[in-house]
């Protein structure tokens, strides 16, 4: 039978449409996707959700949605969707394990994932040493030397972090001013201070050295000389440089932007429809700006109200 509505991703976006356009009697079904939760998952310390002045870990956080969402019977799928067609209606899609699902209409809330460097060495080594997420991977760390790279909250996170379990860190920006909010700049100057963190500015990685234990170190070089480069000995690298959309199984569909999908194609201003009417998108996956938990949950509540004035005139 064809949904009313399907959800696909399990971050702030998808769970606060699911707890919307399940009060609104749209019967959602939420996919969850292979990293259910979404990117706050693994973070340790969420300071700046509304309402919880104590911090709250990731898990907690995304683990509430997911019950607020399933106590108001959201169907929750834990799938991961590998086709789309949009250019049939009603919409169709098919998951992982090989289910087939129609809708009326669809919310995209598949959010970003992590950036790498690029770097053929990095390929290599991933999972022995690098990685991105200093929540899972630290403590394979604990009282050696690691690095991190990047110069946005993550890094200076995942900087912050490491340095309770690692006996040094380094952190490579290629820049030496930062992106990062000011309130952990002034935590890592103070890391800084007490010799906990090394501050390795205006460089970036050319190569990540190892053997077959794993990461052994790392080749900075300098942006101004490339030949003035150092070797850090690491055992861990951990790659914090931003995220990329994931909008792979949209492409050709829908408008995008840089791999961000367009919104705003609506009647009313500051709409979340795509240029296909009756797909909605909401979070991190149309935001290259603000790519906040807040700004997601904000903007998924507003594709459920979208999707449901859409049922409303058109299908039901
Ligand atoms: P995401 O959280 O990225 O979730 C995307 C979902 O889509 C996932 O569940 C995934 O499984 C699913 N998905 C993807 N593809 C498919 C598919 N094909 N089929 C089905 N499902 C799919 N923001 C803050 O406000 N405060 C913080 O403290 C904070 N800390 C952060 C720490 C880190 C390390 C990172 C990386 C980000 C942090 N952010 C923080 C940013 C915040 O995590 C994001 O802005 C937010 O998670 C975006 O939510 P989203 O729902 O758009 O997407
Ligand atoms: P980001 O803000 O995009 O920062 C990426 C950093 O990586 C930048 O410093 C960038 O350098 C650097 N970089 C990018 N490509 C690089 C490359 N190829 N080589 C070396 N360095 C590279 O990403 P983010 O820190 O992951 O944050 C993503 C979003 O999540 C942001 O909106 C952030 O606010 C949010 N977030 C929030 C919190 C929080 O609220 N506490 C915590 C984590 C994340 P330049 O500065 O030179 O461009």
């Amino acid at each position: 039978m064809t949904k009313k509505l399907i959800i696909i991703g399990s971050g702030p976006a998808g769970y606060t449409a699911a707890i919307y356009a399940a009060r609104a009697n749209l019967n959602p079904i939420l996919i969850t996707g292979d990293n259910a939760g979404g990117q706050l998952i693994n973070t340790d310390k969420i300071e700046n959700w509304p309402g919880d002045h104590t911090t709250i870990s990731g898990f907690e956080l995304m683990h509430r949605m997911y019950i607020h969402a399933t106590k108001l019977n959201t169907y929750i799928l834990n799938d991961h969707v590998i086709t789309i067609d949009l250019k049939r209606k009603p919409f169709f899609l098919i998951t992982k394990t090989k289910k087939e699902y129609t809708a009326h209409t669809i919310i995209i809330a598949t959010g970003a994932l992590a950036r790498y460097l690029g770097l053929p060495s990095e390929k290599k080594f991933q999972g022995r040493g690098v990685s991105t997420c200093a929540i899972c991977d630290g403590f394979f760390h604990k009282n050696k030397s690691v690095a991190v790279v990047g110069g946005g909250n993550t890094a200076i996170e995942e900087a912050l972090y490491l340095s309770n379990i690692a006996n040094k860190v380094y952190l490579i920006h290629r820049r030496n001013t930062f992106r990062a909010e000011k309130i952990l700049v002034k935590r890592l100057y103070d890391k800084i201070n007490n010799n906990q963190i090394v501050l390795c500015t205006n460089y970036i990685i050319s190569e990540i050295i190892g053997d077959t234990s794993g990461v052994t170190g790392v080749k900075i070089c300098s942006i101004n000389n490339i030949n003035n480069y150092k070797i850090l000995n690491i055992s861990g690298l951990f790659i914090a440089i931003g995220n990329i959309p994931n909008s792979n199984l949209f492409k050709n569909q829908l408008d995008m932007n840089n791999g961000y999908i367009k919104v705003n194609y609506n009647i009313h201003e500051n709409s979340t429809q795509t240029s296909i009417p009756g797909v909605f998108a909401a979070g991190d996956i149309v935001d290259h700006i603000y790519r906040q938990a807040i700004t997601a949950s904000a903007s998924g509540c507003m594709a459920a109200l979208d999707a449901e004035r859409y049922i409303e005139k058109y299908i039901s």
